[in-house]
Formats: structure tokens, sequence, C-alpha cells
């Protein structure tokens, strides 16, 4: 019986980007290759239980020991779908890092799709194993991480090969940007997303410190100014789950 080490599974809505507000249940993996400066996700590397939301929306948890089956996460959902028709727009898999668990999600997805369309949020990292498990998605939520506000080393060239892979699907992209984020950076990383499709959507996020956005809004402005002069969808759109206080 397929098995894997999971965080937690909750509902909650989506706060980033172009699907905002839509209810959504979440499945967090554990791990992630990158060490991002303004990471908010606690992630253990062997976590012991997954924290599980009995029903949505109720903030009553359970922990479950890991690892957990799918059989057991298909129970659930099921039973959510079951007695909330309607009100979850998608399953996002996110983490952490869901792309390094391939195995479990080559298992995974195609159950869990009979439930709910699927949305991964992603680094942009790892195009080898996106494209492994592809077909088994609807929708690819990618970061292009930005050196000066992630703290990373440049990504730009696993970066590109990811988008070339997810542009079949669904897909926008999402920048983090800080205050001290160059416009070479912003530039760099509108030139990639044309490169491979124009249309694309780009998200500038500013970074959240202490629960709110962190970046002065006549930057936010400029940075939007600057990424719209090579491609024609640029929105800004700050964490909004972090100010209604919810998962
Ligand atoms: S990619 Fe996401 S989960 Fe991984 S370190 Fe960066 S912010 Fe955290």
């Amino acid at each position: 019986m397929s098995s894997s080490p999971l965080v937690e599974l909750f509902s909650s809505i989506q706060g980033e980007g172009p699907y905002v507000g839509y209810r959504q249940a979440f499945l967090r993996f554990h791990g992630c290759n990158l060490h991002c400066a303004y990471c908010d996700t606690v992630q253990p590397n062997s976590p012991a239980c997954c924290r599980v939301e009995s029903e949505p929306g109720s903030a009553l948890f359970s922990h479950w020991p890991n690892p957990v089956t799918l059989t057991a996460v298909m129970e659930l959902l099921s039973g959510w779908r079951r007695r909330s028709p309607g009100l979850h727009h998608s399953l996002s898999l996110t983490g952490g890092e869901p792309l390094l668990h391939r195995d479990t999600l080559l298992q995974w997805l195609p159950e869990l799709r009979t439930l709910f369309p699927l949305y991964l949020e992603t680094n942009g990292t790892l195009p080898d194993d996106l494209a492994a498990v592809i077909d088994h998605l609807d929708y690819i939520s990618m970061d292009i991480k930005l050196p000066s506000a992630s703290g990373s080393p440049p990504l730009w060239e696993s970066h590109r090969k990811f988008l070339e892979n997810a542009v079949e699907k669904e897909l926008f992209v999402k920048i983090i940007v800080a205050p001290d984020t160059p416009p070479e950076e912003i530039e760099c990383a509108s030139l990639l997303v044309r490169d491979v499709k124009p249309t694309i959507p780009l998200i500038l996020q500013p970074v959240t410190r202490n629960g709110v956005p962190a970046v002065p809004s006549q930057l936010l402005l400029k940075f939007q100014e600057q990424a719209a002069r090579i491609l024609p969808d640029v929105r800004v759109i700050p964490q909004t789950h972090v100010f209604l206080n919810l998962l």
C-alpha cells in the first residue's frame, strides 16, 4: 500500500496568485531543496506525524502517525467532498517542494485527481521531476526565485527548463520581491518568461515580514511597470491569507 510522510492536510483559501480566494484542500509534503530567506514553512526532515483537519474550516486537528497511506488521504478527502459538495476548487499539492516526492506523486495523483483538480505549488527548480508527473496535473503555480529576495544562488537555467516543461498546462509564475530587489532581476525573470511564452501571467508578490507586505508601494508599482514593458499580464498580489489570519 502506498504511503508517504506528510506535514499537514487542511482546508483554506488560496492566499496567493491569480486563484486567490478560491477554497482549496491543501496537502503539504515535507522537505525542500532550497533554503529561501523568507521561508514561512516549517520543514521537518522526518515529521513523526501529520496534522489533519477533521472537517474543512473547523480548525480542529488530529495527528496521524507518518507515513500516511493514500487510502487514508482518499477517505478523508472523499468525506469532505461528500459533505461539502462544490466547496473546494482544487487540491493544492504544496510543501516544501512536492516534486521531491516524485514516486509518491506518480502513484497518488491519478487517484487524487478523481476527487479534485490538482494544483501544484512548486519552486520551479526540478524540471525532470515535473516532466514525470505533469500528465496528472491541472494547474501549476511556479516560483522564479530572485537571488536578492530568496538568498539562493541564481537558478535561471533550472527555471528556464522548468518553464519549458510546464507551459503545456495552465501555468502562472510568481516572483517574490523584496525592498532591495534590483531592476536587473525583474528584467531577467520577465525575459525568461517571455522567451518561453509571453502570455504566461506573472505575479509580483511583495515579501511578507511580521504579517505585512514589506515592499514600499511606489517600488511595487515600479517593479510592475518594468515587467509590463516585457510581458502583457503582470499583477501585484500580496499574500492574503496572512492578513486574514488563515492557514
Ligand atoms: S522553496 Fe518554498 S518551501 Fe522551499 S525554502 Fe523556499 S519558500 Fe521555503
